[in-house]
């Protein structure tokens, strides 16, 4: 395979050789989420190591397809659906959003949550990002992505100059989650889950008004399209939740495990960039060309 200067550039940012493993990574029990793992076409050892080491073995390592285990796990929190959903999601303000988000009971995972993770960013961030849940890094700290998979993402983020600390909108993303409370054991979300907690979301999104959505991983992508297709059906193209466009991309967790696919996602990361910038150019009135 060949690599485009902008692809090196962007190993280069993320700390990845261009001979990088082809060997999965082993990722951290907060990093579970969840993209199909493809075969491995090489038993060589991974030439990077982990930045830090696992805290469980591999062995232990949340898998897709769930486990049996994990089946009966998902069962029993289906049935513990607790109350309905909050009214007046979609006409709620930041403080009020959050404080509901805070409070809510309308899934099971509140039962075991230390913490709901509500999102954090800039409210007027041109970039909006989605992910799939906390982990227990997140459900601990309160705050989305601060595990692993967190780090590459910021990774990721410095390479398009774009940041999660303090900056102006343009450079400051807001990141959110599908589900707001953590799924015991870091399992999958279940789609009473992510029905439940849908309205959150979307109100984040409407009040946010990014430019763009950058949908991370196949919960987040399938739950904001409302499909089944896999991610790789669905890169390479401008979908569009209410109103607002969104690129498709593999999940940072995904990407600790499968290193090679950092290329296709750094595809993603320019696809989103211009499509950004072709906004900021319509919006400013600066710009000729169809968008
Ligand atoms: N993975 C996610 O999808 N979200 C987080 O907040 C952390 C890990």
């Amino acid at each position: 395979m060949r690599w485009t200067e902008r692809q090196l550039a962007m190993l280069r940012e993320m700390g990845v050789p261009p001979f990088w493993p082809t060997a999965p990574v082993a990722a951290a029990p907060q990093d579970a989420p969840q993209d199909a793992p493809r075969p491995q076409t090489s038993a060589q050892p991974p030439r990077t190591p982990p930045r830090t080491p696992p805290r469980t073995p591999p062995a232990a390592l949340p898998a897709t397809p769930p486990a049996p285990a994990q089946t009966a796990a998902a069962a029993a929190a289906a049935e513990a659906i607790l109350g309905p959903r909050p009214t007046g999601v979609d006409a709620m303000d930041w403080p009020t959003l959050r404080d509901t988000v805070a409070a809510c009971q309308a899934c099971g995972l509140c039962q075991s949550r230390k913490q709901a993770v509500f999102g954090t960013g800039h409210v007027q961030a041109r970039w909006m990002l989605v992910g799939e849940a906390p982990g227990e890094q997140e459900d601990r700290q309160g705050e989305p992505f601060v595990g692993r998979a967190g780090q590459l993402l910021d990774r990721m983020l410095a390479a398009v100059g774009l940041t999660r600390s303090e900056a102006p909108p343009e450079q400051q993303v807001y990141i959110a989650n599908v589900l707001k409370c953590r799924p015991p054991a870091n399992r999958n979300p279940l789609p009473q889950e992510v029905a439940q907690c849908e309205p959150f979301l979307l109100r984040q999104m409407a009040l946010v008004q990014p430019d763009l959505i950058l949908a991370m991983g196949r919960f987040a992508v399938q739950s904001l399209l409302k499909t089944s297709e896999p991610i790789g059906k669905l890169r390479g193209r401008v979908h569009e939740v209410q109103g607002i466009p969104v690129v498709v991309t593999y999940h940072p967790a995904y990407l600790l495990r499968n290193p090679a696919d950092k290329a296709l996602v750094w595809d993603d990361l320019c696809r989103a960039r211009e499509l950004q910038v072709s906004r900021a150019a319509a919006r400013s009135g600066t710009h000729s060309g169809p968008m």
